[in-house]
Formats: C-alpha cells, sequence, structure tokens
C-alpha cells in the first residue's frame, strides 16, 4: 500500500532519540537547527503590512520582481543578465528539492558529505537517485582527492555546504576554488548550501559565484533572518537550469510564501553584525568550556559543535545526555558512522553553561 519510496526513508534512529526527548520537562536544549533570536521587528512590521494591504494571493512563481532584483543586485548580476537567474524557494530545501528534480534522474549520483545535512541523502533516495559519498572526516575539510576518489560515470552533481551543518566547519577560498576545478574537469554540476554564510567567525565566506557556469547557489533567510517558519530561500545559477527549476515549483510548491517575501526586502538590509558578535561569544565560550573533556574541530561557522562522543557511541552518549535532561543530536542522525554528536550553539549563555557543565560530568564519569 505504502510507495517502497516512502518505505525507503528509515527515521528510526532520530525518533528514538526524539521519544526519549518528548518526556523531559524544561530540559537544557542544545539541540536546536535554528536561531535563537527572533525576526527584527521592521521584517514583522512589514510581514503584518503586507497582510493588511491585502498581498494574501498567488504570487508568480519565480518570486517578487523586487525581491529577485535585490538579491541580484546583492551578487552583482545585471537585470538583463543572459547567463545567470535568480528565484525564490519554499527555503534552501525547496531549492534543494528543485534542483535535484532538474538535475538528477533515476541511477544517478549526487556526492554528499559524510557527515551531511540529512535532507541532501533522503532527497536522493526519493527521486531514486543515488546519495554517494564523500567523506570529510576527521578534520571536516573539503579534500578534493578523496571527492574525486568517489566520483563514478554515474556522478551527476558534487553538493557542497559552507558552513556545514553538522559540522560547523567552514572552508576557506582556496579548497573551494579546488573544488570547483575538479567539478570543471569533470564537467559536473556543484550545488552550493551557503545558507550559513552569514555565520562565520573568523574569515569571510568562501565564494563560488561565477566561478565556473554550473555552480547552482542555495541560499535562504531561515537561520539569518530568524524566520525558520516562514520557509523561504532562494537559488541563483545558470539560467537554463534555474528555468527548469521554477518550472517544477509551478507544479509543486506553487511560489514560496509570499507575506515573507515582502518582508524579506526588509530582512536584506538589516545589519547583521550584533548578531555575529553574539555567536562569536556562543562559539567562544562553548568551545572553551569543553576543550579539555572532548575532541572537536572549533567550528569556523554555522551555529554547531560536532565532538567525538566519550565512549565511542554518539548514540549511547546521547542517551546518557538525555537521561540527565540534555538535549543534544546524535551523529547517526547526519552520518553513517555513530562515532560523534552533534551540540548547538544557538542557545541562550545561561543553557549553553547548565549545558557544558553536564557534558564535562558525563565526560568526566
Ligand atoms: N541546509 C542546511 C545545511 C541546513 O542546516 C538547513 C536547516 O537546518 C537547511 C538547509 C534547511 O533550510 P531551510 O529552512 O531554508 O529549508
Amino acid at each position: 500500500m505504502i510507495s517502497k519510496r516512502a518505505q525507503s526513508i528509515d527515521a528510526s534512529g532520530i525518533r528514538r532519540v526524539f521519544d526519549l526527548a518528548a518526556k523531559l520537562e524544561n530540559p537544557v536544549n542544545l539541540s536546536m537547527g535554528q536561531p535563537d533570536f527572533d525576526a527584527w521587528e521592521p521584517v514583522k512590521q512589514a510581514a503584518k503590512d503586507a497582510i493588511d494591504q491585502g498581498k494574501n494571493r498567488y504570487i508568480v512563481t519565480q518570486g517578487l520582481p523586487e525581491l529577485r532584483a535585490k538579491l541580484r543586485e546583492s551578487y552583482g548580476i545585471p537585470a538583463d543578465s543572459e547567463e545567470t537567474d535568480v528565484f525564490i524557494t519554499a527555503g534552501v530545501t525547496g531549492g534543494l528539492a528543485l534542483s535535484y528534480l532538474t538535475l538528477l534522474d533515476p541511477g544517478d549520483e549526487i556526492l554528499i558529505p559524510d557527515p551531511f545535512f540529512v535532507v541532501y541523502r533522503d532527497l536522493a533516495m526519493m527521486l531514486n537517485a543515488v546519495p554517494a559519498y564523500y567523506e570529510i572526516y576527521p578534520d571536516f575539510d573539503l579534500k578534493a582527492d578523496r571527492i574525486e576518489a568517489a566520483i563514478t560515470p554515474r556522478t551527476k552533481a558534487i553538493l557542497v555546504n559552507s558552513p556545514g551543518n553538522p559540522t560547523g566547519y567552514a572552508a576557506n577560498q582556496e579548497e573551494l576554488d579546488q573544488l570547483i576545478e575538479l567539478a570543471r574537469r569533470h564537467e559536473l554540476f556543484v550545488l552550493y548550501d551557503e545558507i550559513y554564510d552569514r555565520f562565520c567567525f573568523d574569515g569571510p565566506h568562501a565564494q563560488c559565484f561565477g566561478s565556473y557556469d554550473k555552480v547552482i547557489l542555495l541560499n535562504g533567510f531561515s537561520k539569518s533572518a530568524g524566520v525558520p517558519g516562514w520557509r523561504l530561500g532562494f537559488a541563483v545559477g545558470p539560467k537554463a537550469v534555474i528555468a527548469q527549476m521554477y518550472k517544477l515549483q509551478q507544479y509543486s510548491f506553487v511560489c514560496a510564501n509570499s507575506i515573507g517575501q515582502w518582508a524579506m526586502l526588509e530582512a536584506l538590509d538589516a545589519d547583521f553584525r550584533p548578531v555575529l558578535e553574539e555567536y562569536v561569544k556562543k562559539r567562544d565560550f562553548i568551545c572553551s568550556a569543553l576543550s579539555d573533556s572532548f575532541s572537536f574541530v572549533r567550528p569556523g561557522g554555522a551555529f554547531y559543535v560536532f565532538p567525538e562522543a566519550p565512549g565511542g557511541s554518539g548514540m549511547q552518549f546521547v542517551e546518557r545526555c538525555i537521561e540527565q535532561n540534555l538535549l543534544v543530536v546524535p551523529g547517526t542522525a547526519f552520518s553513517r558512522r555513530d562515532t560523534h554528536f552533534r551540540i548547538s550553539f544557538s542557545a541562550p549563555m545561561e543553557q549553553l553553561e547548565r549545558g557544558a557543565e553536564i557534558l564535562n560530568k558525563l565526560a568526566k564519569s
């Protein structure tokens, strides 16, 4: 009765953790994959205004022309560009779904990192495409030689995520340039998920826009504008591919949230520096609090740390954390390995302090 497609998606591992977590009262929650700040006031006001002004109807599938124009401007794309286009998606997840649908036939391989943001793997499986992996353990950097070794005649695209979830690793420009060179040599598409681009703590975000004509950028507002529930993202890429993507959007998502698109005109103007400073403080705190008890790569971006689990099993360690009223996520949610766990430091300082105390006690016991 149920399709093989639906049955191929196995959420049992993570469900066990959610079931345990659901029993907790007022836990220390370091599991969140979303910002801990609310949308800015002008953004909220713009959304309310749009509702009051009756902007509640369908809009064109490509998205609000004003917002697309502003995004074009921010990437330096001329309004009449023959090569490149931008359109608004239902979150980066919507952009991922449409790019997979556009590029991958059944049996085609897409190279994704391990560890990975979970949608990368399961979307491929939903389409009868094949998620193939390039390992980024233990340092999480983009190792062009390992990626090259994973390429087969069926490889269509490489997915790159920086700053990364769950690792917090922020690629430098040189490693990204090498990866683009590799993709060019093998004529592969690059899907660059840069949703955490504003959360770069130690240096500029590595960019690949304009470096190669098979790059598709996937970005969005969930993290940077504090509106993950509004489902707003965008895709930038070769005009011919983008046109196929929004054709498919017409018959699936129809359009992204219209009210939110009006409000995002405000979000693009907001000063992100105060938020970034807060997140640098949180990163610095959690890294120094855990450095004696845990082995981890210091995150250069996003809002995650991905330490090795004391005792070896991420799942078992997370179960021990939950017994102590602390929520973190086992590495198995993001990986074929059960060796790590993810801490999100997108949480109030007081939660980070309590969480670090529990983690340190568990590591020592
Ligand atoms: N890409 C990465 C790397 C993420 O971590 C997330 C959310 O956690 C997404 C995409 C999904 O973003 P959106 O809310 O825009 O669909």
